[in-house]
C-alpha cells in the first residue's frame, strides 16, 4: 500500500534523507506535502521533483521569493510560518506525517497531525521533550501511531519485539560521546563552533550537533525515550559508545539484553519507520561485525558533560521543566554557535534558566507554550550577562560573523 507522506523540514539533514527512501522506494512512499525552512533552492528542486500539493516555507519573503522560482500556478500552494507548517500537517491527502523540524517549532505542526488523525514518524525530539504527557495522551485519543525515527529510539522500539513490556528491566541508550568525548574540563573553555560541530560518526545539522558535543542531545532523548516508552526515568540509563554501531538495548527481567545494531546511517530507522512492519531492502553497505574495530562500551561524565545530568534533573521533576530545559538550550547553543559564550556556559545558562523559573504542572498545550518564551527570554539575559563579563574579563569582542547555516564537511551518508 502506499503512502502518502507529509514532510516538515524536509531541507534538513533528516528531511533530505527522507527524500533519498521516497525516490529510493516510489512506487511505496509519495510525497504530498513539503515544509522546509529558508532553504528555497533546495525546496524548489524538491517540488520539481515530488509535485507535492502543498508547500510551506519559514516566512511570506521567502515564499514570495519561492513562487518567483516556480512556473505559473503555484502562488495558492506555498504558505508560511507555523500557520503554513501546520496546513501541511494537516493536508487531508497524507496519511502519514514525517516530523523532522529542528527544534521547539516541531511541536505545534506535529500536535496538530497527531490531531488530523495522521500516523507519526518521527525525528523531532522536542515534541515529546515539551509536552510528552499530553501528546502521548492525543495519540492514544486520536489512535495513531508514533514510530520513532531517532535511531537509538528506533532500536529500542525494535528490541521491544523481542519481550513483553511488563518485562522490560531498563532501556539503555548510548551515545557517542561526541567530539569532546576525551577532552581535558578545563580545554572545553577554549573550544570552536567549528570543533564542535565536527562530529565523530554521524552527519547532522548544526544544532544537535552542538547537543551531541554537550550531550544535552542524549538528555532530550532519555526525556523523549520516558514519554515514547512509557518508562520510568530510572530505569532508562545512558552508556558511551564511541563506535555508533550498537543503537540501543533492552534490559529483560531475565538478564537477557536485546541489541539493535547497524551501520551509522539514519536511511535505516527512516525506512523502517515508514515500513514499518514490513523491512523493505535499503541496499545500503551490511554491517560487516568481523571487519568492526572493537566496540567498546562505558558510562559518561556527568561532571564534564553537566546538560546531561540537568536533562535528568528536568525529566524527574516533571511540569514545565523540560521544556524550559529544551528552550534555554536552544538559546545558548545559537549564542555559542555565535560565539557569545564558551562551550560550558551553554549548561550554565540551562542550569541558570531552570533556576530562575518556577516549575508548572503542564494542564494545557498553552502551559507549555508560556514556559517555552519565559524560558527563552530568561536564557536570553543570562547569555548577555555572561557576554558582558567575559568581554570585560578578556577586554576583547567575541563576535565574529555567524557560520552558514552548515558547516559540518563529514559525509558518512550521501
Ligand atoms: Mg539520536
Amino acid at each position: 500500500m502506499q503512502k502518502n507522506i507529509s514532510l516538515l523540514g524536509s531541507t534538513g539533514s533528516i528531511g533530505r534523507n527522507v527524500t533519498k527512501v521516497v525516490r529510493q522506494f516510489p512506487g511505496r512512499f509519495h510525497i504530498v506535502g513539503l515544509a522546509a525552512g529558508k532553504n528555497i533552492q533546495l525546496l524548489r528542486d524538491q517540488i520539481e521533483a515530488f509535485h507535492p500539493q502543498l508547500v510551506s516555507v519559514a516566512t511570506r519573503e521567502l515564499a514570495a521569493e519561492l513562487i518567483g522560482m516556480l512556473p505559473a500556478g503555484w502562488n495558492e500552494k506555498i504558505l508560511w510560518g507555523q500557520e503554513g507548517n501546520i496546513r501541511v500537517a494537516t493536508l487531508p491527502q497524507a496519511d502519514t506525517v514525517v516530523s523532522s523540524i529542528v527544534g521547539g517549532a516541531g511541536l505545534m505542526p506535529t500536535l496538530a497531525a497527531i490531531q488530523a488523525g495522521k500516523n507519526i514518524a518521527l525525528a523531532n525530539k522536542e515534541t515529546l521533550v515539551m509536552a510528552g504527557d499530553l501528546v502521548m495522551r492525543e495519540a492514544r485519543r486520536n489512535k495513531v501511531e508514533l514510530l520513532p525515527i531517532d535511531s537509538e529510539h528506533n532500536a529500542i522500539f525494535q528490541a521491544l519485539a523481542a519481550g513483553r513490556k511488563e518485562d522490560v528491566h531498563k532501556i539503555i541508550l548510548t551515545a557517542s560521546g561526541g567530539p569532546f568525548r576525551e577532552k581535558d574540563e578545563r580545554n572545553l573553555w577554549d573550544v570552536t563552533p567549528e570543533e564542535a560541530l565536527n562530529h565523530p560518526n554521524w552527519d547532522m545539522g548544526n544544532k544537535i550537533s552542538i547537543d551531541s558535543a554537550t550531550l544535552m542531545n542524549k538528555g532530550l532523548e532519555v526525556i523523549e525515550a520516558r514519554w515514547l516508552f512509557d518508562i520510568d526515568v530510572e530505569n532508562i540509563e545512558v552508556l558511551v559508545h564511541p563506535q555508533s554501531i550498537v543503537h540501543s538495548l533492552v534490559e529483560y527481567i531475565d538478564g537477557s539484553v536485546i541489541a539493535q545494531m547497524g551501520i551509522p546511517d539514519m536511511r535505516i530507522p527512516i525506512t523502517y519507520a515508514l515500513s514499518w512492519p514490513e523491512r523493505l531492502k535499503t541496499g545500503l553497505s551490511r554491517l560487516n561485525l568481523a571487519q568492526c574495530m572493537d566496540l567498546n562500551f562505558f558510562p559518561p561524565d556527568f561532571n564534564r558533560f553537566p546538560a546531561l545530568k540537568l536533562a535528568y534533573q528536568a525529566c524527574k521533576k516533571g511540569g514545565t521543566f523540560p521544556a524550559i530545559l529544551n528552550a534555554s538550550n536552544e538559546i545558548a547553543v545559537q549564542a555559542f554557535l555565535n560565539r557569545k559564550i564558551r562551550f560550558p556556559e551553554i549548561s550554565l545558562v540551562v542550569a541558570e534558566t531552570l533556576n530562575r523559573l518556577p516549575q508548572k504542572s503542564i494542564k494545557d498545550i498553552s502551559t507549555v507554550l508560556d514556559a517555552d518564551l519565559a524560558a527563552r527570554m530568561q536564557a536570553e539575559s543570562i547569555v548577555e550577562a555572561l557576554h558582558i563579563k567575559f568581554k570585560q574579563m578578556t577586554g576583547q569582542e567575541i563576535d565574529t560573523p555567524e557560520l552558514p547555516e552548515r558547516v559540518n564537511t563529514r559525509n558518512l551518508q550521501k
